[in-house]
């Protein structure tokens, strides 16, 4: 078993989507990043580099290079996969925290869960979504901004 842990932050700007887990929310306010921001992806795929001792999502995905601007963060999700699946390695299990002050997430729980199973081929007992505010506390809590914490669990793939 091999353990990953993964971490992301974006600052939120009028004019953005805000696009968590592949899933887009309705928001007043957006993350800005040269992709498509997904901060959860983000750190999803660097709690699976890790895990895989395959670098950072900066190794991989630039945030100079052309080609990655405005990318759909599940288009890198499945690159990665594509990786791990190639190292002999499999998901064991995915737990994630995004923390965001406003807008309230929890009925994006399941529908992000959903996504992120799916993208991962991975059943949704597999995989975690949480959600919290900081109390108005720091950048997250004055809504300067999103950060998201990953960790996942691989096995060896058998055979
Ligand atoms: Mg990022």
């Amino acid at each position: 078993m091999r353990i990953g842990f993964g971490y992301d932050v974006h600052r939120l700007a009028e004019g953005r989507p805000l696009i968590l887990g592949g899933i887009s929310i309705p928001s007043a306010k957006g993350l800005e990043g040269h992709s498509d921001a997904d901060v959860l992806i983000h750190a999803l795929i660097d709690a699976l580099l890790g895990a895989a001792s395959l670098g950072d999502i900066g190794t991989h995905f630039p945030d100079d290079d052309p080609y990655l601007k405005g990318a759909d963060s599940r288009e890198l999700l499945k690159k990665v996969m594509v990786m791990i699946r190639g190292k002999g390695l499999d998901i064991g299990n995915v737990d994630t925290t995004i923390c965001m002050q406003q807008p309230r997430l929890s009925h994006y729980m399941a529908p992000i869960r959903e996504s992120l199973s799916s993208i991962l081929d991975a059943s949704l007992d597999q995989v975690s979504v949480k959600a919290t505010t900081t109390e108005h506390l720091g950048f997250v809590g004055r809504g300067e901004g999103a950060s998201a914490f990953a960790v996942v669990l691989l096995n060896e793939l058998k055979g």
